[in-house]
């Protein structure tokens, strides 16, 4: 079957990058989500970004229309029945997953493919909550999605290796990189990023060396684009706290342990660029 219409549930960071990633290589975007204010900020989104490539040139005012019109938003899930692949990309919160998930099932077609862009709920815990496990996938983005080239593929105990393979299609049709992954905590990339964000926040602690030192050192050391506790930062250090909890219960070994500093600051308010303070401080 050709995928020519992705359905998106949320409109959040995630759900407007992945609209615009597909509307912008062709495909039609169908974004639902219970908040009409997500789904207006959303388009809202999705034309600032567009509007920067045209001024850089890169995009046509033309082009940009074609684009926009691609996306559709709806407030209601019954948008979704047409669709030929379905990414889920709402709240992290496993309760709400497993109601959009018995619901969509129940909606789409017996042979649409739904995939989940959970950062760290089970995907094979999340396919049983549907009655098409084979049909089943995670298919994990990365945060600016238009701008990263990674999609991590995983596969549930269910999941099929023709589903593996339409998702691993469709994330290079999107101009990405697929990557196998087994269903695991944290996948591949926050199983080894997060653990070195929470190593610098230990060095921090311990008074090894300063924020901008600690940053410094992995930058020019490691040719890290950006030093750890900035990345840190940028990603919200209570999401950082809730991966490594999810690390550190799923595997019970002492190495995936939150620093207590990232726990304290998270307890104070202190959650990165989102609340204007983290390792450093921003202008709002
Ligand atoms: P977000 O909070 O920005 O957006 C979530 C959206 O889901 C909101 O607009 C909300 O209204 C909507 N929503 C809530 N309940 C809904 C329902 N029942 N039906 C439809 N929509 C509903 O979240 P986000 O950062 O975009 O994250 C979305 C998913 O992507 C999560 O599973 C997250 O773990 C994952 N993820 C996030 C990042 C990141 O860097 N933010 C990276 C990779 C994966």
């Amino acid at each position: 079957m050709s995928i020519q219409t992705i359905g998106i549930i949320g409109a959040g960071t995630m759900g407007n990058g992945i609209a615009q990633a597909c509307a912008v290589a062709g495909l039609n975007a169908v974004v639902q989500d219970v908040s009409e204010a997500a789904l207006e900020r959303a388009l809202k989104t999705v034309s600032g970004s567009l509007d920067r490539s045209v001024r850089k040139g890169t995009l046509t005012e033309a082009d940009k229309d074609t684009v926009m019109s691609r996306i559709t938003t709806s407030t209601s899930a019954d948008s979704l029945a047409g669709t030929d692949l379905i990414i889920e990309a709402a709240t992290e919160n496993e309760a709400i997953k497993i109601k959009i998930l018995q619901n969509v099932d129940a909606i789409a077609s017996p042979s649409t493919i739904i995939a989940t862009n959970t950062s760290s709920i089970s995907i094979t815990r999340l396919a049983a909550a549907t009655g098409r496990p084979d049909r089943f996938v995670g298919m994990h983005f990365f945060n600016p999605v238009p701008v990263m080239a990674l999609v991590e593929i995983i596969r549930g105990l269910r999941t099929s290796e023709a589903t593996v393979e339409a998702v691993a299609d469709l994330a290079r049709k999107l101009g990405k990189t697929p990557i196998g992954v087994k269903n695991s905590a944290g996948f591949v990339v926050n199983r080894i990023l997060c653990p070195m964000i929470n190593e610098a926040v230990f060095a921090l602690q311990e008074g090894l060396a300063s924020a901008e030192e600690i940053d410094a050192g992995m930058r020019l050391g490691c040719n890290h684009p950006i030093g750890p506790l900035a990345l840190c930062d940028l990603v919200g250090l209570d999401v950082q706290l809730a991966v490594m909890e999810v690390l550190y219960s799923n595997f019970n070994d002492s190495k995936y342990r939150p620093a207590p500093l990232l726990r304290e600051m998270v307890d104070a308010g202190m959650l990165g660029r989102k609340t204007g303070r983290g390792f450093y401080t921003y202008d709002k």
